[in-house]
């Protein structure tokens, strides 16, 4: 039986809460003898500099490097507000992405039938909702030199953002789209606006030699950001992988993320390159919600975000495609069976705790042995 290193970051808020779920799965596979889990925990953010006066240790970042995956739960909250800015609680995280140069963001976008109803769309245009969106994450214009505000006098003054990719940046990105396919039903839309900036020129120029050259069997077509936004509301079925650059893809997994209904919901990974020593890719999984302090401490927080963000793990890091698979089929069965945390209750008479949540996962797991 192989062993998996994985290195547990609960953070702040309702990170530990939801991570405690985790770690009851992650006992039980080992347990079962499917898989066997060396867990180490570590501290970031809020937690982190309570502990040590820094978001994330030097001793952690070692932990984290040695680690097959990483998941986080999430970090902030106001207690920290007035910290110095370069120990912020977000720093924690930001340096895990550059150090390991996460340049790639997963967010699968998957909508339960039982939750169909909670989308702002309608149910027949979501029920079954299974999409990926694979952004790039380290460059383009969050970067891109020059960024600055030049004073032109006279009360005048110009901002400039730089919008700037180089081929290596896209390949790699194409790459990770191309093989998630492979996994998925096999399609990638890419989307950048090649109408009106060079990047996009050379984003699309650069996908389609990819595609040629390594990725023949799989489907490609290529949809201007701005028509990718609309189609993902009028008809989201339609797409299997979509990869896109940094700034379109911040904009297109927010709206994707609103079509399947809560935050606590939307699990994510962070993906960099592959490591020559171990053949894996160094890879952070973490819900995509905050520390949501508003209900820290009172047992509301809907774990499946970080439950699926282990589910990603298992698929993306470990190959273990059959125990994610379990892991998804055990999700949907408690939400079919009815169980609801306060975030997606709708309209029904009550709801379950965290752990109660994470309990009924654990059992349908456990069942289907
Ligand atoms: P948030 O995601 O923490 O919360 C937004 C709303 O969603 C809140 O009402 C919260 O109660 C609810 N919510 C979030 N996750 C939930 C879950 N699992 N179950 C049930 N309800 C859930 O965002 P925010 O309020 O804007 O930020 C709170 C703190 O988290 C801030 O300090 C912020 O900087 C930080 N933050 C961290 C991350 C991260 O760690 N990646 C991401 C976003 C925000």
């Amino acid at each position: 039986m192989s062993t998996y290193k994985l290195f547990l970051l609960p953070g702040d808020g309702i990170g530990p809460e939801v991570m405690a779920e985790v770690e009851k799965i992650a006992a039980f596979f080992t347990q079962q003898g499917v898989a066997h889990f060396e867990i180490e925990r570590g501290l970031v953010g809020g937690a982190a500099y309570d502990a040590h006066g820094q978001a994330i240790s030097e001793a952690d970042m070692r932990r984290a490097a040695a680690a097959d995956a990483i998941l986080l739960a999430a970090v902030g909250g106001p207690k920290w507000d007035g910290v110095p800015y370069d120990v912020r609680p977000e720093a924690g995280l930001l340096r895990l992405r550059k150090d390991f140069n996460l340049f790639a963001n997963l967010r699968p976008a998957i909508c339960y039938p039982a939750l169909a109803d909670a989308s702002s769309l309608k149910r027949e245009l979501v029920d079954g909702l299974d999409l990926m969106i694979v952004r790039e994450l380290t460059g383009g214009v969050y970067f891109g030199a020059p960024k600055e505000i030049v004073d032109l006098g006279k009360g005048q003054k110009r901002a400039v953002d730089t919008q700037v990719y180089e081929t290596y940046e896209i390949e790699r990105i194409g790459r990770i789209a191309f093989e998630l396919a492979r996994k998925r039903r096999n399609k990638v839309t890419s989307s950048e606006k090649h109408n009106v900036m060079k990047s996009g020129v050379l984003w699309r120029d650069t996908i389609i030699d990819l595609h040629k050259r390594e990725f023949p069997d799989v489907e490609l077509d290529h949809m201007l950001a701005d028509a990718l936004g609309m189609q993902l509301v009028r008809k989201p079925k339609q797409f299997d992988v979509i990869v896109t650059d940094n700034l379109f893809g911040d904009m297109l997994t927010d709206v994707a993320a609103m079509l399947t209904g809560s935050l606590g919901m939307l699990p994510s990974a962070s993906l960099g390159e592959v490591d020559q020593k171990t053949g894996r890719r160094k890879a952070l999984y973490e819900p995509v919600h905050g520390s949501a302090p508003d209900i820290a401490g009172k047992g509301l927080a809907n774990p499946i975000a970080m439950i699926g963000s282990f589910g990603m793990a298992l698929r993306y890091s470990f190959g273990l495609s059959d125990l994610a698979d379990r892991v998804e089929a055990a999700i949907a069965a408690v939400l079919a069976k009815g169980y609801r945390t306060a975030d997606i209750k709708g309209g029904a008479p009550q709801s379950v705790s965290t752990g109660e949540m994470g309990e009924a996962i654990l059992a349908e797991l456990k069942a289907a042995v």
